[in-house]
């Protein structure tokens, strides 16, 4: 893996969000975008070389919807940039992670993404992301 890419945060309201977070980090969301596969609404800021990607949930079917149920807004993945997403999910398979989807799916920003199940990382829900060169 690269580098940390974003840091995804679960959110109630992406609009009220998107004005604390400009506020904290002093720069303005460059990208909203919905994600209708995954039913999130998501906001993008450039923080440095790293992103702060903002979550909402867009239903009731959405993981962020379930994931504030269950343990209210926050952290809710950590996103590293790999080069290949198709090696890097057989190196995890052999190593013997759980990955949460068998091929990659378009994620938000112009990515291909795969979740890797927290409970093999301690508890934390970790997102490979390779950028879809055009
Ligand atoms: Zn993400």
């Amino acid at each position: 893996m690269k580098k940390i890419e974003h840091i995804g945060i679960a959110v109630k309201d992406l609009t009220s969000s998107c004005k604390t977070y400009e506020q904290l980090l002093g720069v303005k969301h460059y990208k909203v975008e919905l994600v209708a596969s995954e039913n999130v609404s998501t906001a993008f800021f450039q923080v440095g070389e790293n992103k702060v990607e903002l979550l909402e949930a867009t239903s009731e079917q959405s993981a962020i919807h379930q994931f504030i149920q269950k343990r209210g807004e926050g952290i809710h993945h950590i996103a590293f940039a790999v080069d290949d997403i198709y090696a890097e999910m057989d190196r995890l398979r052999n190593e013997g992670f759980t990955l949460l989807n068998e091929q990659p799916k378009n994620g938000a920003d112009n990515k291909l993404i795969c979740f890797v199940h927290p409970k093999d990382a301690n508890g934390v829900l970790i997102e490979l992301c390779q950028e879809i060169k055009s």
